[in-house]
């Protein structure tokens, strides 16, 4: 299969040449030509399938063959959850419409919005955003989505996830019924099948088919240590194994603060990137990491979702997810490109029970080992104390409310299965 079989225009057979792209991904074969014959498309995929060239070609190729109105408005709306994903989103439009007269923005929170603006003023035919500042900017009349005709709901799952479903319902009643509608998910939960039919018209569904993938290996191991011990058995694994770059996880923000002011104190080189943090300092960590300068990546899941980083041999969970799903997507971060790699759980006592929780998702058992030179003295966490019926009083004022997000400790898993898990890839 090649991109010129997709009937890509010549212009964007040489933006795809000109990025060095040989053959299509499977989810860009499956795609491509869906969205060509103006079809509103389901498409299950994660970042590094190739999911974004997946939908901004052919977006690119429609709107370039249509007759191109006076005052350029935008005429596709490309929404996605994170400022890191809009910027590299409009990276990519950007590199497949350099031979195009097309012109596209990108609009997200976290700075100023003047030059978003006076962007908008020139007329963009794409827009790229997150939900927030659309909304905003819409609300001051400084953007119209009343000629938007292609649709892209990204990342859906993970809209979801961060609250989103309002904002998207609201920026939906302002485009037009007749548009087309692209949905991309990680994953299919009945949310997203439900917001799916809420909108789209008789979608054709399309996955990164795991016959086209090469596999590729991803081991995972949980070294048990005491919560203290944690930062100096990091600081050992990447002095020691000579590791080049490394991706941590941190549950907090303040924990991802912490722990990179403490290796750069130990002379590994790290940047903390989290939602506190502001807009510059996020994208120039990044760039600090993809050049790398900065040899250590402490991230929490949000910040790191969807981020395109490539070829990461190590991928650290300095603290365990409290939601299973999150574990999964972290560990993808590893192994990219057909090479296997390695995904390290630092567990202590308190982690236990998302460990429980992640091996049932899985359906195995992932190898678990106390370090040598370490002991494991920490107390497991107090079982909570029973608790009373919630009278009225106390749930007016909130107390006593169940955490939902913790897991419940499952029943101990049988088939001890200490294989690596395969990971499907293009
Ligand atoms: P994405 O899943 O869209 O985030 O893309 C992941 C990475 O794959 C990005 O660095 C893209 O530039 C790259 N990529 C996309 N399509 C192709 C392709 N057909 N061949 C090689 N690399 C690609």
């Amino acid at each position: 299969m090649t991109f010129k079989s997709l009937g890509l225009s010549t212009s964007l057979l040489h933006a795809i040449d000109k990025v060095g792209y040989n053959t299509p991904s499977p989810i860009q074969e499956k795609a491509i030509p869906v969205i060509l014959e103006r079809k509103d498309v389901l498409a299950s995929a994660q970042t590094g399938t190739g999911k974004t060239a997946g939908f901004v070609l052919p977006i690119l190729q429609i709107l370039s063959e249509e007759k191109q109105p006076k005052r350029r408005p935008v005429r596709s709306l490309i929404l996605t959850p994170t400022r890191e994903l809009a910027a590299q989103i409009q990276e990519n439009v950007i590199a497949y419409s350099e031979f195009l007269h097309l012109n596209s923005t990108v609009i997200f929170g976290g700075i100023k919005q003047g030059a978003q603006v006076r962007e908008l003023r020139n007329g963009v035919d794409i827009l790229v955003a997150t939900p927030g500042r659309l909304l905003d900017l819409h609300q001051q009349g400084l953007v119209s989505l009343a000629h938007v005709e292609v649709f892209v709901l990204d990342e859906a799952d993970r809209m979801l996830d961060m609250g989103f479903l309002r904002d998207i319902k609201k920026i939906m009643s302002l485009i037009p019924e007749r548009r087309q509608n692209l949905l991309f998910s990680a994953t299919f939960s009945k949310e997203i099948k439900q917001l799916a039919g809420s909108f789209m018209m008789d979608p054709v569904t399309v996955e990164a088919t795991p016959e086209n993938t090469a596999v590729e290996v991803i081991v995972q191991k949980i070294y048990r240590l005491d919560r203290a011990d944690k930062a100096e058995f990091l600081i050992r694994m990447i002095s020691e194994g000579e590791w080049r770059q490394v991706l941590v996880f941190s549950k907090t923000k303040h924990g991802a603060n912490r722990l990179s002011k403490k290796l750069d104190k130990r002379g590994i080189t790290s940047a903390a990137i989290h939602g506190d943090k502001s807009q510059g300092a996020r994208t120039n960590a990044l760039a600090g990491f993809k050049k790398g300068d900065v040899r250590v990546l402490v991230a929490t899941d949000i910040a790191a979702r969807g981020l395109d980083i490539p070829l990461l041999p190590h991928v650290i969970n300095f603290d365990l997810p409290k939601v299973a799903e999150d574990y999964v997507h972290r560990i993808g971060r590893t192994g990219r490109a057909g090479a296997s790699g390695e995904a390290i759980s630092l567990v202590s006592n308190d982690d236990l029970p998302l460990v429980r929780g992640i091996e049932k998702l899985l359906g195995e058992r992932i190898p678990s080992e106390i370090p040598e030179g370490y002991k494991v003295t920490d107390q497991p966490a107090e079982p909570k104390a029973k608790k009373e019926p919630l009278t009225r009083k106390k749930k007016e004022s909130g107390q006593n409310k169940p955490n939902d997000s913790r897991h419940k400790r499952k029943k101990p898993f049988n088939g001890a299965n200490t294989k690596p898990r395969r990971k499907k890839r293009r």
